[in-house]
């Protein structure tokens, strides 16, 4: 654990402007949580006793942004930089389970260490005072430990994004989550249906993110599929083939803990939701799932819209885009062989970046199956990579528009406008993929011609 935070220049002088102006302020939430554990705090929020009017008056030469106004939260531009200020306060009551129904300022630092969620996320430091940890964060952060501050049964009933902010915690920093918090999680994961659905979604993309996001999504499995329901079916559903050894659910976890970054975590979060719906079962007893990444395909694309996806922090809708193509092909054969390699890049509209990703997307999922033939395949993998970096060193043809012909060309050698352009033109990227014919504009037309 560190001891020593070191508040970074300008959040400092922050401090020190509302400290000299006789109030009480210092860093609280996620920096000082992350600053003890030795890492690097993304921003560094203050809190002090000054109420927003006083805040304003004692940067009054600053430029501000009074948005956030209603919540006593005044942000200071200094140096270019936005320090976010914010009035201890003491939350109304949470009548609809979402919001407080008002928010009180107070000058009491403990009331609002009360009102936070964990016990990790109530500390606060400054350099006169210290730190002050009246719900004995540190000592959680320590046992790596997440609790609620106060009765968690209350607190989560207040505002149950909190159960879904406790995971991400729990993924992200790897804390065990504490058994009346736990409790007080699956007793109380219904409210979820009282949150919005922007607020859920933002927490469950940094949920996927974190280090133990495998261990928090199996061990909370029912919370998981109260805000995804289409998730319940996977869960214990045997594959009952040989290449498997998992069940979907463990499959799904394992594979999602193999990948790099998040547009493949997400994939692979969905890559196989469409699984039990399609599942038929052999004269041989063994399992198929015909069709599955096409079903996989029309459910995640349903869920992304009602989930709102684009809202989470990093997504955006060509990211979506993207996600829902490498479910599609995640199980579509490629083989070490250049022709092949330049069929899928053309069904990925010459996309350099996604056909690596569908090459990672298919190690993840590799590495998720039965071990015996892991190897063969991991080194089949290896191939293609190598084939695809010698197939693109030549700017290969892999869509339409690549092609040395154009679809006027073929209306000035009379074919007539409409459908058939489309198809020829089509026709042709087929061959020229296939090596039967190179691409170049002589001999493209006289293939073009024959269509005449
Ligand atoms: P991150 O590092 O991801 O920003 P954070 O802990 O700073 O994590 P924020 O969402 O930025 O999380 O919130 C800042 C602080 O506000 C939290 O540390 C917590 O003290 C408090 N807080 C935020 N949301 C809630 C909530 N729903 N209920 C209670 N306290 C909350
Ligand atoms: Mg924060």
């Amino acid at each position: 654990m560190n001891f020593n935070i070191e508040i970074p220049k300008i959040p400092e002088l922050a401090i020190k402007m509302l400290l000299d102006s006789g109030f009480e302020a210092g860093v609280v939430g996620g920096c000082t949580r992350d600053a003890l554990m030795g890492k690097v705090p993304h921003d560094w929020d203050i809190c002090t006793s000054a109420t927003p009017q006083e805040i304003q008056s004692v940067f009054k030469n600053f430029k501000m942004i009074l948005m956030g106004l209603k919540h006593g939260t005044v942000v200071v531009l200094i140096d270019k930089e936005n320090i976010e200020i914010t009035t201890y306060r003491i939350d109304g009551d949470y009548s609809d389970g979402r919001r407080p129904d008002t928010v009180c300022f107070t000058r009491s630092l403990i009331e609002d260490l009360s009102r936070r969620d964990y016990t990790q996320n109530a500390i606060f430091y400054n350099e006169t005072q210290g730190i002050i940890d009246p719900f004995n964060g540190r000592a959680d952060i320590e046992d790596k430990v997440l609790k609620c501050v106060g009765n968690p049964d209350i607190r989560l009933k207040e505002d149950a994004l909190r159960i879904i902010r406790g995971l991400r915690f729990a993924s992200k920093l790897g804390f065990e989550v504490e058994k009346s918090t736990k409790i007080a999680m699956f007793n109380n994961k219904e409210l979820l249906s009282k949150v919005s659905q922007e607020r859920i979604t933002v927490e469950f993309v940094k949920l996927l993110q974190g280090q133990n996001a495998m261990n928090v999504l199996d061990e909370f499995q029912e919370i998981i599929a109260y805000i995804i329901p289409e998730t319940k079916a996977m869960m214990g559903f045997q594959q009952h083939n040989p290449y498997h050894c998992y069940d979907v659910w463990q499959h799904t976890l394992v594979a999602l803990s193999n990948c790099n970054n998040l547009i493949e975590k997400l994939t692979m979060f969905f890559h196989d939701i469409g699984k039990p719906s399609c599942f038929t079962l052999d004269a041989r007893g063994v399992g198929h799932f015909y069709k599955h990444p096409q079903v996989s395909f029309e459910i995640t694309t349903k869920i992304f819209k009602r989930m709102k996806f684009t809202t989470a922090e990093g997504i955006n809708s060509n990211d979506l885009k993207d996600i829902l193509e490498l479910i599609k092909y995640h199980d579509y054969p490629i083989e070490p062989k250049k022709n092949i390699i330049k069929k899928v890049l053309s069904k990925l509209n010459g996309n350099l970046v996604q056909f690596e990703r569908l090459l990672s997307v298919k190690k993840a999922d590799a590495l998720a199956q039965a071990p015996d033939k892991l190897n063969h395949r991991l080194k089949e993998i290896q191939e293609i990579e190598l084939i695809f970096h010698e197939v693109i060193k030549d700017s290969p043809c892999t869509t339409i528009k690549d092609l040395a012909i154009t679809g006027s060309d073929l209306i000035n050698l009379g074919i007539p406008v409409g459908e058939q352009i489309g198809k020829i033109l089509k026709a042709l990227l087929e061959q020229v993929i296939n090596e039967q014919v190179s691409n170049e504009k002589d001999i493209l037309l006289k293939e073009a011609g024959k269509y005449l």
